[in-house]
């Protein structure tokens, strides 16, 4: 086993040759935890609603799946318009002044996490296509990662094809204009049978709107509705909430809904017919929001019964249960619901902290331990504390959490993860390091146990999480490295 600094400084080096590789920030993060992989929002209506203002509120929903950048297209009398810039949606757009400008039929919204391409403005989404007369024809959203973005890059662009940014989103945008003389829904179908990997995508012409997802349905994309002649397709249900629409269903595994000339409504279109459903299990586990609905299963209620299921896998007999905040409360509940050990929220989060905190020197990072998170130390002095935490990545949160209890005079630990252990990294759109920097591919459950310095650890096992789950048809590649999909290059490539 390698020592785990200089797994750190084996990680940190490949970036060293890279200038733009993707997690370059991200692995100076001190708050270890995998990464949000960007929200998309979808509007299309035969009202005259105020579009531009209902996509920032479904994007502001969406706002924990990525924080660096956000943008908006809208569609207003067969014209497309486009903001985007870096920043929350609360500030890219408090500049607006005139609003009204951007109200129109349709509008498709994205909150960008950089999981592909660099963090460059061009890379920045909905991402458009122009004609020759500078106008925009097409413009979309995307959530995922392809595996072979680079291959058809470089197929596009020997047919002439320029591109404008990094990003393998820009793959699928330049793919559906190639095709657009097939009929929008025929470029669709053939962009869908040429890219590989997760992508749920939304999106217009400069009279249709169209949302599509892959063949697995890795990444989630949900369809409602406000009323007969207002559609909304989104990351997660929590923003059909916010722009007050009824969750229809889940948009399927391959399918295509679009809306066509001259007819009302929604239709939809299979690409494929047997598709095997795959939705990405950490969307349960950390990343989706917990008052949202996937596939028709409520986030929160599958933490709380992680909690309960790894009480029922590693009982052990404890004072208080407290859970890493935000995605481990739900699960401390479950545990403390089926254990009858008291769950005490005594771990305190600074919500004002946020993901991009950068740190620049390791010996400021071990004196900021308690910037994130700290505990009401009366509540937890001489106890002997059962902690929950969603996952542990590289492990170095859990072991400054573990250094944080010990410092406020705990008695005993006993740390359990309500995901199994990450052994692998993500190629379908969501921010993990490589292995070499994933500590449980590098430790067993008894070596982590003595790193963290903790009295018991346990992992929930990939037998409950499916049961937990109701099934099997998740992607569960981090902890079993079986994709759905073949691994293909890594996601972080660049031309530059
Ligand atoms: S590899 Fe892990 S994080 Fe990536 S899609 Fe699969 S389950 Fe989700």
């Amino acid at each position: 086993m390698k020592d785990l600094r200089q797994h750190r400084e084996d990680y940190l080096n490949q970036f060293k040759e890279r200038p733009y590789g993707r997690n370059l920030l991200k692995t100076e993060d001190p708050f270890d935890a995998p990464s949000e992989e960007c929200g998309i929002f979808g509007l299309y209506s035969d009202n005259d609603l105020d579009t531009f203002s209902l996509s920032q509120f479904g994007l502001f929903a969406l706002q924990h799946r990525g924080q660096e950048a956000c943008g908006i297209s809208v569609m207003k009398n067969g014209k497309i318009f486009n903001i985007k810039d870096e920043g929350l949606v609360l500030d890219v757009f408090k500049e607006i002044r005139n609003p009204e400008t951007f109200m129109g039929n349709s509008a498709i919204g994205h909150t960008r996490y950089t999981t592909a391409g660099d963090k460059k403005k061009y890379n920045f989404q909905p991402f458009f296509a122009k004609n020759e007369y500078d106008q925009i024809i097409l413009s979309i959203a995307h959530n995922g990662n392809l595996t072979n973005a680079d291959e058809l890059k470089k197929e596009l662009e020997a047919e002439g094809v320029v591109f404008k940014a990094t990003s393998d989103s820009e793959v699928i945008l330049r793919l559906i204009q190639k095709n657009l003389d097939l009929g929008l829904r025929g470029a669709i179908k053939a962009t869908m049978e040429k890219i590989k990997g997760a992508y749920s995508v939304v999106g217009m012409t400069r009279n249709k709107f169209f949302a599509f997802r892959d063949f697995h349905g890795i990444r989630p994309l949900v369809l409602g509705a406000i009323d007969e002649k207002t559609f909304v397709a989104a990351s997660e249900s929590v923003a059909l909430d916010a722009v007050g629409a009824q969750y229809v269903r889940d948009i399927l595994p391959g399918e295509i809904v679009y809306t066509s000339e001259n007819e009302t409504g929604l239709k939809s279109f299979l690409v494929r017919e047997d598709c095997e459903k795959r939705i990405c299990a950490f969307e349960y586990i950390y990343f989706a929001r917990p008052d949202s609905i996937l596939e028709n299963i409520n986030v929160h209620e599958i933490r709380e019964k992680s909690g309960m299921k790894i009480w029922e896998q590693a009982p052990v007999e404890a004072d208080i249960v407290i859970g890493v905040p935000d995605s481990g409360v739900p699960a401390a509940i479950g545990f403390s619901i089926a254990s009858g050990i008291p769950f005490r929220p005594v771990l305190i989060k600074n919500r004002y902290i946020g993901r991009s905190f950068i740190v620049p020197s390791q010996e400021m990072r071990e004196r900021i331990v308690n910037l994130k998170l700290n505990p009401i130390v009366s509540e937890i002095k001489g106890k002997r504390v059962v902690i929950i935490d969603d996952s542990i990545v590289r492990g170095t949160t859990s072991k400054r959490l573990v250094k944080i209890l010990k410092d406020a005079g705990v008695k005993e630990i006993h740390f359990r993860s309500v995901s199994p252990p990450i052994i692998a990294p993500c190629y379908l759109g969501i921010d993990t390091p490589s292995k070499d920097a994933l500590i449980s591919a590098n430790m067993n459950v008894e070596e982590l146990r003595q790193y963290l310095g903790v009295d018991s650890l346990e992992f929930l096992s990939m037998d409950n999480l499916k049961i937990i789950l109701g099934s099997s048809n998740h992607c569960f590649g981090c902890f079993t490295e079986e994709y759905p999909v073949p691994a293909g290059p890594s996601p972080d490539y660049t031309d530059e």
